[in-house]
């Protein structure tokens, strides 16, 4: 009864009846791993041993009982290497576990395996981890997409039927795009950031890969919630996103913004776009054109944000407390800077240096504060459009073209920045988002659907109708 694509859903009610048991699952997706993990590369490691002991206590009846989730190498979970895939924290072992690990595990599910993924979150190919690029289990010559990289290649591959990513400026949604999976983030606060190694404070989000949308929503169930562990975390109100999950969008009305709709995206992307316009007017929903007019300042505010908040965040790798030692220095100075040095990738100190920068007496105004300024009326854009335009729901692309080839030696950091160009609006302004895929005969194209503030439900409902015109 086992397929690589099986649903969260089908799983439980196979658990639930007995036509499985929790050990067999467990057997089943580690034979996988062990065939095709090799190639892919998609986790860094997995504990056979550790899940089957798990399986053999778990409780099917509880809310994820028996159903195992892969974690991305930056969601702390106690006692076990959190590497942030970078050679800062190869020794580093948790010494608690995150809050959305905790809730996945007081809800019955299986933690296994460690996902790959770009070094400490920043990139968009996993060709940044300090552990091996992740082949896209879609075509090896192509890069899954990151920073979430090894989260979506594993669940597309059938290594695991769901997994916990992190979304700062896109690393859910635009590797599930690259893969075929379903990629969503909530609304910022949704989802405690405890555990989660910060990247960019005021942008993380942990999210969700799996096969399909209601997947996404059993997950969103169990992850949200306040936590006083984390300040920024939403007091709320949590649906139960379940239900009214097929009540339908008819009357609903979607903006399209021009702004992302221009020439600049490939053809494949295009039409998956017009598809999707296509299958949610065949839904009943009203499809109008709207404007973001500060649109084409999303990428740079992002990064200058961004950088700056990592410069901040990692400035706690110091040789000292935590983390990599250089063994060459003769003084505390050194001890600090041969540390980090040896123990960060070029794209984290890239980060850093750019970050400290835009930090730095003089030149702070010039762009640190005109990027939140820049901010601001990108949220602010978007605020109008879901009040004054009266949107429900906003769709687009997800990222400019499928994903690209593995090593592409002609593609520099600065292209590669603005490709997040659909991605980091909604991180810059707190909103859900969500990648649903569309059908493709070449590479994996997904869409992009965006909700206001804490309308999950809608979002997932109208993700839903999506998928559902297309099965
Ligand atoms: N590609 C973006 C970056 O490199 C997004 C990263 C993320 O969401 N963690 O910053």
């Amino acid at each position: 009864m086992m397929s690589p694509e099986i649903s969260l859903n089908v799983l439980q009610n196979a658990l639930r009846s007995g036509k499985i048991s929790p050990s067999e699952v467990v057997e089943y997706y580690a034979a996988r791993m062990d065939e095709l993990n090799p190639r892919l590369n998609a986790l860094l490691s997995y504990d056979k041993e550790a899940a089957l002991a798990a399986a053999a206590k778990a409780d099917v009846n509880l809310p994820l009982g028996g159903l195992p989730v892969a974690i991305k190498d930056n969601i702390c979970r106690k006692g076990i290497t959190t590497s942030c895939a970078s050679r800062m924290l190869e020794n580093f072992h948790s010494p608690y576990d995150a809050t959305a690990v905790e809730k996945l595990l007081a809800a019955g599910a299986i933690p296994f395996g460690r996902a790959n993924m770009d070094e400490f979150a920043m990139g968009s190919s996993g060709e940044n981890s300090a552990y091996g690029s992740t082949q896209n289990p879609a075509d090896p010559q192509h890069v899954p997409g990151g920073s979430s990289s090894g989260s979506a290649a594993a669940v597309a591959a059938g290594l695991i039927p769901a997994a916990l990513g992190s979304d700062t400026g896109g690393s859910v949604r635009q590797p599930a795009s690259h893969c075929g999976v379903v990629g969503f983030k909530p609304t910022y606060g949704r989802i405690s950031r405890y555990g989660l190694v910060a990247f960019a404070s005021s942008l993380d989000q942990i999210g969700t890969l799996t096969h399909c949308v209601e997947d996404a929503a059993l997950l969103l169930g169990i992850l949200c919630g306040h936590d006083e562990k984390d300040s920024t975390s939403s007091s709320e109100p949590v649906p139960d996103f379940m239900s009214g999950l097929h009540d339908g969008i008819k009357g609903m009305r979607i903006g399209l913004p021009r702004e992302y709709t221009g020439g600049g995206n490939a053809e494949s992307v295009s039409s998956a776009l017009r598809d999707a316009v296509q299958a949610l007017q065949n839904a009943g929903a009203e499809i109008c054109e709207i404007s973001l007019p500060h649109a084409e300042t999303a990428v740079a505010s992002y990064y200058i944000i961004a950088c700056a908040e990592a410069s901040s965040n990692l400035a706690r790798y110091d040789g000292i407390r935590y983390g990599h030692r250089s063994d060459a220095a003769l003084d505390p100075d050194a001890l600090f800077s041969l540390s980090r040095a040896e123990g960060f990738g070029e794209e984290v100190k890239r980060r850093i240096i750019l970050g400290t920068y835009v930090l730095s007496g003089g030149y702070y105004d010039a762009y640190y504060a005109r990027a939140q300024k820049a901010r601001a009326l990108v949220a602010q854009d978007f605020a109008k459009a879901f009040t004054e335009l009266g949107v429900q729901l906003i769709l687009g692309p997800v990222a400019p073209t499928p994903a690209p080839k593995l090593h592409a030696e002609d593609i520099t950091p600065l292209q590669t920045y603005l490709a997040d160009i659909y991605t980091v609006p909604a991180n810059l302004a707190g909103l859900p988002a969500i990648s649903v895929p569309t059908p493709q005969n070449g590479l994996p194209v997904g869409v992009q659907l965006l909700a206001p503030h804490f309308e999950e439900a809608r979002l997932l409902r109208a993700a839903v109708s999506l998928e559902q015109s297309w099965k």
